[in-house]
């Protein structure tokens, strides 16, 4: 799905995803908001939602929802399952936050969206859900960020490395798997 995705060559060799079309597409007034928070890692992604005027709570949602999204008086709000781990969590509010600057108006037209475990609305096409999770990515790893910390490690890139970039970067080792090209 993804045939023309690049390729950054960090500075010890290995390969880091370069942003998504879906990053790239973002308008420059967006950019503008976003961009300073994905300089440092792990990203302030509640930072990002302030900036956006999004709200979001941590939650007591149904068994089996990850989170929502909805336009309530006005505002973008986001619930996250409180009782979900926590870099769960962040990958969780790093999608729906890609929801919002890439599907709002879908969302508002429906009345908003409640997802499941793997981060799908119902009734939603698929794309949105992979387009959602790509900028995802780039807002819980950022490309020039993770190019920048791969120059902490030399030699091969072990499984000790990638966990210890996932902690660093407050993801999954599978989020920092693909980020590295490795899936
Ligand atoms: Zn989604």
């Amino acid at each position: 799905m993804d045939g023309n995705m690049s390729a950054i060559t960090a500075s010890n060799g290995w390969e880091v995803r370069s942003p998504s079309r879906e990053y790239l597409g973002l308008s420059s007034e967006e950019r503008a908001k976003i961009d300073g928070f994905l300089t440092e890692h792990p990203v302030k992604l509640g930072a990002i939602a302030k900036r956006l005027g999004v709200r979001v709570l941590l939650s007591t949602l149904p068994r089996g929802t990850s989170g929502q999204i909805s336009k309530e008086d006005g505002d973008f709000v986001i619930r996250i399952n409180r009782h979900e781990a926590k870099h769960r969590q962040r990958f969780t509010l790093a999608h729906e936050l890609a929801h919002f600057l890439l599907h709002r108006e879908k969302i508002e037209a429906d009345g908003g969206w409640s997802e499941n475990v793997l981060l799908r609305a119902p009734n939603q096409p698929i794309q949105i859900e992979y387009e959602a999770n790509r900028l995802a990515s780039d807002l819980v790893i950022p490309s020039a960020q993770l190019a920048e910390a791969t120059a902490d490690y030399t030699g091969p890139m072990t499984s000790e490395v990638i966990e210890d970039l996932a902690r660093r970067f407050g993801v999954s080792t599978a989020a920092m798997e693909i980020k590295l090209q490795m899936v």
